[in-house]
This record gives structure tokens, C-alpha cells and sequence, in this order.
């Protein structure tokens, strides 16, 4: 099979002035975790479900299993799991009875308790999907996404909303599909998910990729050894102040968030305190650490990817 199970060349999606997906690129490993990572709105969905074959684009390729197909069929459909962002379950069917549901779709599917072990449910199949929590259900959503035993998954911001221990556990659930040879293709808001799961990420913002590469790789990019971020009310005379330095530094105005990237931390810090002194500016919440994806969409686009 060739190296790259799935491929989009230049898909394009308007919605009257709004360029939702504008001229998007890429190609996905088999076997690999791909992420598409962006704030809300960047046009993650849109271009997702093109792919799926649920919204038609205005323009484009999309090339699978080294064929171009105009749209996904009946023969794509076997290969293919899908979860959306939303997954509407009916609340009075069981875990199991939900799985059963989805498997009469399919030709082939995997064996149910098989599905419900990997999405570690097996203690929940006969569970009321009304009773299930928010990690459980969302475990079962990719479960569904895989009854097919399809050859690529797409999961459509799987963690949303999860406390972090869900998250965690999805994110093992993920990996050991990977393990199994599946490629997943994934959208999330979240840096720290698509910086642990990734092979491979597309920074998305305004319908267009920024940035790709391994997540290793991008933040490798930024170049300098650590950052110093702290939470200060910075007027535009101390940003003109931090400007004639040599420091190189961004500022998010909307959380109050300085970040300076230094090889000499010593140094910055002693600045950072002088200009404090002399513009009488508090500073809280100073830390330094090392530089993470939320930096290289920062560097690339002066904003973050919190929602807030
Ligand atoms: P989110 O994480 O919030 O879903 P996203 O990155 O997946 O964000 P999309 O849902 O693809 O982004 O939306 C991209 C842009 O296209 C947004 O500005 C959105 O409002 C717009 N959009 C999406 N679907 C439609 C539609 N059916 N009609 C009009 N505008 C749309």
C-alpha cells in the first residue's frame, strides 16, 4: 500500500465571506497519529468532514489509498471510522446494544467484546448510555468509530470537555490503535494532546496551515533554550522598552501573558526585574520552562489557543 494512506491537495470551502477551509494541504502517513491543531473556528471540522465525505468542497483533491475519489462511498465507507464532534446516542439503549446498533451498518466488524475491552468498557456493557460519564461516553464514541475495524479513525476533538484523567485514558486508547496499525486522524484545541500523541501535526488558523511537522521538530524551531513567562499588565511603553533590546519576546495582550525566550536566563530575569522597578509594573506568576506547541502558535500568530 503506499506510504501515505490519505492525501488533500488544495481543498477549499467558503461560506459566503468566510474561507472556512482556504487552499489546505497534506498527507498522512499510514499507521501514523495526525493532528489537525487550531483554535475554534480554524477550520478543523470543515475539513475533516470533506474528507468523510459530508460537506462537498468548492475545490480540491482528495487522493485515498493512492486513488482520487470525488467523494467517499460505499467502499471508502468500509475502511473508514468516523466520530464527530457530536455523537447524538440514544440514552436508553445499553453500552452493548449501542455497539450492535452501529456493527449491523458494516460488512465486517470486530467482535463487540473485543471493542469494549480496547475502549476499556467491559465493566459497562450493560450500562444505560443516560448512566455513563463523560469519559465513558466519549470512550464509546471512539469505540463505534471503530466497530468497522476501519483502517483510519477520524476523531473529531475526542477530549473535549474531559477532566484530565479521561483525557489521559482516551489518549491511551488512541495509542494502543496506533499499535494495532490504524491511522488516526485527529482535531483538537488542546496543544499538550496533539504534543503527546502526534506524528505528525498541521497548525491550522483562518482555514489555512501555518506550520507542519513533528511536534518535536516545530518546537524545536523556536530556537532558544527556555522561556520566561509571567502575567504583567505591560503598557506599550515597556513593550517599546522590551523591543529595543536584543530579547526576542511575545506578549498576549488578551491573558496579560509575557513570554521572553532567552538562552541566558539569569540575564532576562534581572531585565524583567528592572523594568518592573522602574515602571513600577507587578509581575505575577513568573515561571520558566521549556517551549511547547501553545508557543509555536503563539510565535506564529501573536494569540493562543485558549479558548477564553
Ligand atoms: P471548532 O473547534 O469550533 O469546531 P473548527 O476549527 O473545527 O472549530 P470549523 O467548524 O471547520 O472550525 O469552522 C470554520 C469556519 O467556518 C468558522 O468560521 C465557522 O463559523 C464556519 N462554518 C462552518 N460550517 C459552516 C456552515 N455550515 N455555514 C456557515 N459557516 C460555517
Amino acid at each position: 500500500m503506499a506510504d501515505f494512506i490519505l492525501e488533500v491537495e488544495n481543498l477549499k470551502k467558503y461560506y459566503g465571506p468566510v474561507k472556512a477551509v482556504d487552499g489546505v494541504s497534506f498527507k498522512i502517513k499510514q499507521g501514523s497519529i495526525f493532528t489537525l491543531l487550531g483554535p475554534n473556528g480554524a477550520g478543523k471540522t470543515t475539513t475533516i468532514e470533506i474528507i468523510e465525505g459530508l460537506r462537498v468542497p468548492d475545490e480540491g483533491k482528495v487522493i485515498f489509498m493512492g486513488r482520487e475519489i470525488s467523494r467517499v462511498g460505499n467502499k471508502e465507507k468500509e475502511h473508514i471510522g468516523v466520530s464527530l464532534q457530536e455523537t447524538n446516542l440514544i440514552p436508553y439503549l445499553t453500552v452493548r446494544e449501542t455497539l450492535d446498533m452501529f456493527k449491523s451498518i458494516f460488512s465486517k466488524s470486530l467482535d463487540i467484546d473485543e471493542v469494549l475491552k480496547m475502549i476499556s468498557l467491559d465493566d459497562k456493557a450493560n450500562t444505560y448510555i443516560k448512566n455513563l460519564s463523560g469519559g465513558q461516553r466519549q470512550r464509546l464514541v471512539i469505540g463505534l468509530a471503530m466497530i468497522n475495524d476501519p483502517l483510519i479513525l477520524f476523531l473529531d476533538e475526542p477530549t473535549t470537555g474531559l477532566d484530565p484523567q479521561a483525557r489521559r485514558n482516551t489518549w491511551d486508547i488512541l495509542l494502543e490503535l496506533k499499535k494495532r496499525g490504524k491511522t488516526i486522524v485527529l482535531t483538537t484545541h488542546y496543544m499538550e494532546e496533539a504534543e503527546f500523541l502526534s506524528d505528525w501535526v498541521c497548525i491550522m488558523d483562518y482555514g489555512k496551515i501555518i506550520k507542519e511537522g513533528d511536534p518535536k521538530s516545530l518546537i524545536k524551531s523556536l530556537a532558544k533554550e527556555s522561556l520566561i513567562e509571567a502575567e504583567v499588565d505591560a503598557n506599550s511603553s515597556i513593550l517599546e522598552r522590551l523591543k529595543s533590546t536584543n530579547l526576542d519576546f511575545v506578549y498576549d495582550t488578551k491573558h496579560k501573558r509575557l513570554i521572553l525566550k532567552t538562552d541566558d536566563i539569569l540575564s532576562t530575569i534581572d531585565l524583567l526585574l528592572r523594568l518592573s522597578k522602574e515602571n513600577s509594573l507587578q509581575i505575577k506568576d513568573l515561571v520558566i520552562r521549556q517551549p511547547n506547541l501553545e508557543d509555536v502558535f503563539l510565535s506564529l500568530t501573536g494569540r493562543t489557543l485558549r479558548e477564553e
